[in-house]
Formats: C-alpha cells, sequence, structure tokens
C-alpha cells in the first residue's frame, strides 16, 4: 500500500500553530517509516522547545475567546469533526496502517472508535452542569459551577494513533478548553490528518496546535509546557516511566494530570468457565494491534484442572494467525519498531531460561512480501512463573505467558502482585466467585467473561502506577473542569407570601 488517499490534502508535512501550517522554526524534520517494510513514507517537522512556546501563546490567546462560548457551539463544532471524521474514514484508516502497521480492519475500527469519542463529548458539552447547594441561612444562595482549567497540553502514543488523540481533544473542546498536542514520533501523519479535519470544522485558529517532534526533541518540547504555568493540564498516555517524569516535573505549577500508562493486565481462567468462550476472549484481547495495547493480557493464569485443555485450544487458534503487511489481509501486523520486536524476544529468552516452555510459535517472524518489517511470531508460553521478565513487565506484543493456578486466593495474589492496575479480566460461571474476584482485583476495569473493555460510554483508567483520571464516559469532561463554589450573601431572607 502507498501513501494514495481520496483526499491528498489529508497527507501533511507541516504542524498546525495557531490556525496555519508550518514547519520547524529551526527547519528540522523528521521521517515517518512503515513499519512492515522500513519505508519512508513521508516527512513532519521536527518541532522545537522554542516552537512548543509559540503553541502555548497561541493557545492561551484562543482560550481567552473561546472559554466565554456557549456549550451549545462548542457541541456543534465538535459534531462538525465528527461528520468530518466519518466522511473520511477510509483516508484516515489508510494513513493510520501505513505509518502505525495494525491490519487495515483494525484501523477502520478505531477510526469509528475514536469518533465515537468524538460524538460522545458532544453530547456531553450539552450536559456538564453544575449544582445548587440547599442552603443553611435564609439569606444566602450556593451554587457550583464548572469553568474550563484552562489550555491543556495532550501527549499521546503510537499504539492508537487516532483514537487516544479524539479522546483527549474531544473533551478539552467540550469543556472549552484550548489545547497544545504532540503526537508519538512514530505515528504523526494520523495526528496532523485529524488536526486538518477539524480546522476544516472551524475550530478558531489557536484552539488545537498539533506539533510533531522527534524522540530526541520531545522532552525538550514537553519540558516548556511542563514549566509554563500557563499550561494547566496534561493529559497523557504512554509509560509509566514518562508518566512519572510528566508529574514530577509539572509539580512546581500544580498542573491538573491525567495519566493513563502501563498495565500488566491479569487474565484468569476458572475451572468452571466456559473454556471456549475464555479462548475467544482472549484471542480479541491479547491480539489486537498485535498485543500493543495498554489493556493486553499480560499474564494468563489458569486454574490447574483445565491447564492442559485450555492450552490446547488456545494454541490451536495462535498457530493459526496469519501474518504480514496492514493491507495484506493478515490478523496480526509489525511491532512499531525494531526497538520492540527486541523487548519481545528478550522477555521470551528471559522465560525460556528460567524453565518456560514454547507451546506455540516462538521467535522473528519473516514476511516474504516484506521482509524488512518488525514482525514477531504469535506465541504461547507454558508454565511460566512470577520470576520472569514477562510476569512483571509490560511486553507489548504477540506473546501469551500461561501460568497454573490451584486456589481463588492464590490466583487473586497473583493477579495484585504487580505495581500496575489497569485491566484485568477473567471467566468464571460461579456467580459468587465473579463478585468476590471482580471486588478482590486491583485494577481501574475489570472484564467477567469478556474479552472487550473499551467504549465512550464508560470510564477508561487505572489505579496504582498505572495512573490516574478517567477517559470517556460521564466522569471524563470533569477532568478537563475546575469546580467553583459561589456564595451570593446577604440577600433579603425570604419572607412569608
Ligand atoms: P512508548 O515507549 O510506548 O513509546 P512513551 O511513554 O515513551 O511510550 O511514549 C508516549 C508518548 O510520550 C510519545 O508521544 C512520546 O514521544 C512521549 N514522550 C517520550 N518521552 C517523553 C518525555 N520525556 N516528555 C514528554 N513526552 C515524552
Amino acid at each position: 500500500m502507498n501513501l494514495t488517499l481520496n483526499r491528498t490534502d489529508l497527507i501533511r508535512s507541516e504542524s498546525l500553530l495557531d490556525g496555519a501550517w508550518v514547519a520547524a522554526s529551526d527547519g528540522r524534520r523528521l521521517e515517518v517509516i512503515n513499519p512492515a517494510t522500513g519505508d519512508t513514507i513521508g516527512q513532519v517537522p521536527d518541532c522545537s522547545a522554542e516552537d512548543g512556546r509559540a503553541a502555548v501563546d497561541a493557545a492561551q490567546r484562543a482560550f481567552g475567546l473561546f472559554r466565554h462560548t456557549v456549550a451549545r457551539d462548542r457541541a456543534a463544532l465538535l459534531m462538525r469533526w465528527h461528520a468530518l471524521v466519518l466522511a473520511n474514514a477510509e483516508d484516515l484508516a489508510r494513513l493510520m496502517s501505513l505509518e502505525q502497521g495494525k491490519p487495515l480492519a483494525e484501523s477502520r475500527t478505531e477510526v469509528a472508535y475514536g469518533a465515537s469519542y468524538i460524538s460522545w463529548f458532544a453530547e456531553e458539552a450539552k450536559r456538564g452542569g453544575g449544582d445548587i447547594i440547599p442552603e443553611q441561612h435564609a439569606n444566602h444562595r450556593l451554587l457550583v459551577i464548572k469553568q474550563p482549567v484552562g489550555v491543556v497540553a495532550a501527549i499521546t502514543p503510537w499504539n492508537f494513533p487516532m483514537a487516544m488523540l479524539a479522546r483527549k481533544i474531544a473533551p478539552a473542546i467540550a469543556a472549552g478548553c484550548a489545547v497544545v498536542c504532540k503526537p508519538a514520533e512514530d505515528t504523526p501523519l494520523t495526528a496532523l490528518a485529524m488536526a486538518a479535519l477539524l480546522q476544516e470544522a472551524g475550530a478558531p485558529a489557536g484552539l488545537v496546535n498539533v506539533l510533531t517532534t522527534s524522540r530526541e526533541r520531545a522532552a525538550g518540547l514537553a519540558d516548556t509546557w511542563l514549566e509554563d504555568f500557563r499550561v494547566r493540564k496534561i493529559s497523557f498516555t504512554g509509560s509509566t516511566p514518562v508518566g512519572k517524569h510528566l508529574a514530577r516535573q509539572s509539580a512546581d505549577t500544580l498542573k491538573r494530570l491525567s495519566l493513563e500508562l502501563g498495565g500488566n493486565a491479569p487474565f484468569i481462567v476458572f475451572e468452571d468457565a466456559d473454556l471456549d468462550a475464555a479462548v475467544a476472549g482472549l484471542m480479541v484481547a491479547k491480539f489486537r494491534n498485535a498485543g500493543q495495547t495498554c489493556i493486553c493480557p499480560n499474564r494468563v493464569y489458569v486454574h490447574q484442572g483445565v491447564y492442559e485443555r485450555f492450552i490446547d485450544k488456545l494454541a490451536a487458534r495462535v498457530g493459526s494467525l496469519t501474518i504480514g503487511p496492514a493491507t495484506s489481509g493478515a490478523e496480526i501486523g509489525p511491532l512499531i519498531n525494531a526497538r520492540a520486536v527486541d523487548k519481545v524476544e528478550s522477555h521470551l529468552q528471559d522465560a525460556l531460561g528460567r524453565g518456560a516452555k514454547i507451546v506455540v510459535g516462538g521467535g522473528r517472524h519473516h514476511c516474504a512480501e516484506a521482509p524488512n518489517g518488525h514482525f514477531f511470531t504469535p506465541t504461547v508460553v507454558a508454565d511460566v512463573d512470577a520470576s520472569m521478565r514477562m510476569s512483571c513487565e509490560e511486553t507489548f506484543g504477540p506473546l501469551v505467558p500461561v501460568t497454573p493456578f490451584s486456589t481463588d486466593e492464590e490466583v487473586i495474589a497473583l493477579a495484585n502482585d504487580t505495581p500496575y492496575g489497569l485491566a484485568a479480566y477473567f471467566y468464571s460461571r460461579d456467580i459468587d466467585r465473579v463478585w468476590q474476584v471482580a471486588e478482590a482485583i486491583e485494577a481501574g476495569m475489570v472484564a467477567v467473561n469478556d474479552g472487550a473493555l473499551s467504549t465512550e460510554i464508560a470510564p477508561f483508567g487505572g489505579i496504582k502506577e498505572s495512573g490516574y483520571g478517567r477517559e470517556g464516559s460521564r466522569y471524563g469532561l470533569d477532568e478537563y473542569l475546575n469546580i467553583k463554589y459561589i456564595r451570593h450573601g446577604n440577600l433579603a431572607a425570604r419572607q412569608p407570601a
């Protein structure tokens, strides 16, 4: 697949700053690579810290006007953006598959999923009201209003280049905030196309600024936002180390933070589970985006009574997965870059060295159609234990480690024995067990007898070192709003009529 779209103007090679498409102020460029082939598919600006400051200047100016808009108009802007995203869904999906590597079918699903956040927050914009508190004295009134926090810095990852951006920018606009955004260096083209559609929808200049930058310059650019008092909130999706860095560095200006960080999701199969349903759920949850999602099951615990049967069923499904570039119709695309393949391989080697066994798969995949691609064969590893790296760290690839267990207490302790707490999955048909486990698991999101979690109508987010803040749902808008209590005193006391 080459870079031909229905609308070639969606392929942007400049950043959006204050309503204008601009190069980096020092002219530096960043190459965008197709991870399936290693080919360069485009160039975008490698923006500097100075560009980052200019973006905050623009956003602050835009915020000065936008904060006074009414919810109905902000909702209308979002609905126009939503309509344009859907009208150009195929182009967005192709762009995303090219720079990210995920199968075209998954990119199409992501565009629909990301768009659902835009329409959701268009609706929520109109519902984000305040409160009236019953007064304690007849001569005063107490109210709560909600106001936009100000300029928001949105830093997004490469694994869902469209949806993560929509999930941050839509609530910011709904709330009345302005945005400075830095997409991941691996996937800047999707972000710029989304920015172009937002501009076309009528977003005022400076309301949303999207600056692309290289990995080398990411920290410098983000530091200017961290130091700048005018940036009142950071919304970040990415790794836990970078999330901690952002929390530390924003302490001086006490910004609001939404951090959606790494995970280490357990997937538990109890002996009373419907094994076919559990295998089907695991396939969906584990292999989406070749295992590169923060809610991917990273540790699979199976009761010893059904361990062998479950592994046989799982191996049959995993062994039949097809691998190839995004447009080949394959179910598993390339990993994002060479670093990602190295990590999966090192986790596998570590586990094998400590006694784990390969059931199916087990190494890099050579794709004749794309010999330079970063492919890894979907792999199941049995007899994994808690000492292995793949049990403690997020593998972020198509690797399923399976561990046997014998009691509920044991498996709950194993599942919770991690600093992370994003997603968890389990399969059981015992109603008492379902509630006991759902409540005992330390995670922000728990799927019971289901392999899917994400939807715009439910709160997405973690606990422990998976971060804080919630995206989507009726909780998501409050992340972008300040609460203000207004007390109106010394009124004439209420008189009987
Ligand atoms: P990953 O390892 O999966 O790429 P990261 O947390 O490193 O996850 O990246 C997520 C996002 O954070 C990307 O947009 C990346 O450019 C950005 N990023 C990386 N380092 C920093 C940093 N020091 N400050 C701000 N953003 C950063």
